[in-house]
């Protein structure tokens, strides 16, 4: 994409936000969320209104309500705008498990290969959940050479 389609998309993408349908949703929520952010519960601050994962090709507007959000213009700032906080803790997590390169790429395959099932939010919790999980430490590498044994054995394709 050069910087001219780029220049068009993202026009597009502001002239959508001030689109009736979608003024109207982000009254909804406001509404919904009582004029309040849902992170900090501030009812003084400017408001805003963005996703909380995104779902591609749709508009703004046909988002369903759980999907959107009612954070202040603070909270937005850190929680959308500069998120690098929890990508460095991911990382951090990772290399004092001793993962190194070829194992985060091991991860991030699985992750791209991951069905959506639920929203994202449902699965990262799901997630943390079974991984903090002792049960589930050991059921899982059992489980992974039981089907690396049936590989072997061609009875998997
Ligand atoms: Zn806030």
């Amino acid at each position: 994409m050069n910087q001219q389609q780029k220049n068009n998309k993202q026009t597009k993408y502001s002239d959508k936000l001030k689109d009736p349908r979608w003024q109207k949703v982000r009254l909804k929520v406001f509404e919904c969320d009582e004029w309040t952010c849902q992170i900090c519960f501030d009812q003084e601050s400017q408001l805003k209104v963005p996703y909380k994962y995104y779902l591609q090709g749709k508009d703004p507007w046909d988002y369903p309500l759980e999907a959107l959000t009612t954070p202040c213009e603070k909270c937005h700032t850190e929680k959308w705008e500069n998120p690098p906080e929890a990508e460095h803790a991911l990382m951090r997590a990772l290399k004092e498990k001793r993962f190194f390169a070829p194992d985060g790429q091991s991860l991030a395959d699985g992750v791209g290969k991951m069905e959506r099932l639920h929203s994202p939010e449902v699965v990262a919790s799901a997630y943390e959940w079974a991984l903090e999980t002792p049960e589930i430490q050991h059921w899982l590498p059992d489980r992974y050479f039981e089907g690396m044994k049936q590989k072997a054995r061609g009875n998997v394709p």
